[in-house]
């Protein structure tokens, strides 16, 4: 059977802890290939050789540096196919959605190739007599990332393509569920000419991820999964001195106000509530609907729009999303189904117990629809993360955009409206990190910043754009005078209010 071990200091190196993590193929529910789970040592190991790495990476050019990123950019976009293959393979993905995976990974490493121009400081000429102010930003040392199972090669690219670019080197630990793409990512860094030890990936669970927490050398973490995790992950983190970013959950509103498109409404959250199974982020799982006409209206139409969709094994080119990761993902949503249910939430669409001739031992589920859920629901309150719109009913837009105001996830939002005044109204108050007009999944380019609030992100700073910048460097601030002759003329005088 296929075993993917760790990539320590250019190379493969083997697991030697005796245990593995099972990867599946979603679409067959079979054991495709099994992934090493680290031990501390193996995790030390990792850090001695992005450590020995370090002085010649910090010391290299940002120009050079970004090089790097333009080859490795070139690189992956050389081996799209094969990259999207296998990301399916274990993810479960349609290879359009593993191409987007890799793709949105892609944006952010030509974010990083402009690293000369980022990390340019501030100037002050004359702050005082001959005296110079300016800032540097600096690489912290050695980094870490922990990324979630849902986007393999994006959140990787997130993380490791703008830490590596502004000088530090970088140890990835990815989901056990889906390593190989991460693993393949490394090998074509190191082919586009980063030194070997610059990226190092170590396969594991909650011990090379502790581990990663309580090494002396590691500067800074950056992490992305469910909540618990990134809280734990924040705090554990922090408390060891680390600078810590954790992304979290999520449950994104997605508000259908009366004079919306109606037909351009429902096209787009069928794509954000089911596509690649629910399983995004920036999935849109609940639909506010204001107004009984509009209420009644957007459900007719979402039942057939849903009851069109293609479910279909992840290289089937018609499917409009596949099999869910694992078989224990697959029992979590359908228990959440049947919690609806049983807290008095309308059921229209059931997709429990979907099966796939050919496929029976598959993951699948079907698109589920669920009208008339309550802000009280525990299902509603929390994030199922799978194929699954549930519609609340709202009478005013002051009351659906309290329900995405007041939820414990803050992750993204959208408003659906032809109303100019009153989306801007929703996006300056709404308590969520990231919002749509009129756009179902307001994912930010990869210039712009992304990241949520409440318990969908801990710690104060952003994935990519000017934020991952600030996140991977240190910034140093000098302040320079360099008198000449008589230094009596040119004491320095600290500048006062008077
Ligand atoms: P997860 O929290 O189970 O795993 C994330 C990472 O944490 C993995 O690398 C995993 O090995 C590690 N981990 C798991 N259990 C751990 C433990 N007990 N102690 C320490 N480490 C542990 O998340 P997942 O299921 O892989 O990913 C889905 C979740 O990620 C969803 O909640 C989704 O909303 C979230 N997500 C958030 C964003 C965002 O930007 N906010 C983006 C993508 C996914």
């Amino acid at each position: 059977m296929r075993e993917v071990h760790h990539f320590i200091g250019g190379k493969v190196v083997s697991g030697q802890s005796g245990r593995f993590g099972d990867i599946y193929n979603p679409n067959t529910g079979e054991v495709q290939a099994r992934v090493a789970l680290a031990t501390e040592a193996e995790l030390d190991a990792a850090v001695a050789a992005a450590r020995a790495a370090l002085p010649a990476w910090a010391a290299t050019n940002p120009q050079r540096r970004a090089r790097v990123m333009f080859e490795f950019k070139r690189l992956v976009e050389a081996n799209m196919n094969e990259l999207a293959h296998l990301l399916s393979s274990e993810h479960g993905k349609v290879i359009a959605d593993s191409k987007g995976d890799v793709q949105r990974g892609l944006d952010v490493v030509e974010f990083a190739c402009g690293v000369p121009h980022l990390l340019k400081g501030e100037y002050t000429e004359g702050a005082g007599p001959g005296i110079d102010v300016f800032s540097m930003r600096q690489a912290l040392g050695v980094c870490a990332g922990i990324t979630p199972f849902n986007f393999p090669a994006m959140i990787p690219c997130w993380m490791a393509a703008v830490a590596i670019a502004c000088g530090n080197t970088f140890i990835l630990k990815p989901s056990e569920k889906d390593p190989s793409v991460p693993m393949r990512l490394a090998e074509l860094m190191l082919e586009a000419g980063a030194p070997a030890g610059v990226l190092n990936v170590v396969n594991g669970d909650k011990v090379a991820v502790d581990a990663i927490l309580k090494h002396s050398d590691i500067k800074a973490v950056s992490f992305v999964g469910s909540s618990d995790i990134a809280q734990y992950v924040y705090s554990t983190g922090a408390a060891n001195g680390k600078r810590v970013q954790a992304m979290g959950g999520a449950k994104n509103h997605g508000i259908i106000m009366p004079d919306a498109d109606m037909d351009q409404a429902v096209k787009d959250i069928v794509g954000a509530a089911y596509g690649s199974a629910g399983e995004r982020c920036m999935a849109l799982p609940v639909a506010v609907t204001v107004g009984k006409k509009t209420g009644d209206e957007f459900v007719a139409r979402m039942i057939d729009a849903a009851r069109g969709l293609k479910v279909g094994i992840s290289t089937d080119k018609d499917a409009h999303y596949g099999p869910v990761v694992s078989a224990q993902h697959k029992a979590k949503i359908e228990n959440y189904i049947q919690m609806g249910v049983d807290e008095g939430a309308k059921l229209l669409l059931d997709g429990r117990g979907h099966t796939l001739q050919g496929h029976e031992n598959g993951f699948f589920v079907g698109p589920s629809l669920f009208d008339n859920v309550k802000p009280g629901m525990r299902s509603y309150q929390e994030e199922i993360f799978g194929p699954v719109l549930q519609v609340v009913r709202a009478e005013s837009l002051e009351e659906a955009a309290a329900l995405a105001t007041n939820h414990q996830y803050g992750n993204g939002c959208a408003i659906f409206t032809s109303n100019g005044r009153a989306a801007r109204e929703f996006a300056a108050q709404v308590n969520v990190g990231m919002v749509g007009i009129n756009v179902p999944i307001p994912v930010p380019v990869a210039y712009h910043t992304f990241g949520g609030w409440k318990r969908s992100a801990f710690g104060d700073t952003n994935q990519h754009g000017p934020e991952g910048i600030k996140f991977w460097t240190k910034i140093k601030t000098v302040t320079q005078r360099w008198p000449d002759g008589d230094v009596g003329d040119q004491a320095f005088v600290i500048p006062t209010m008077g």
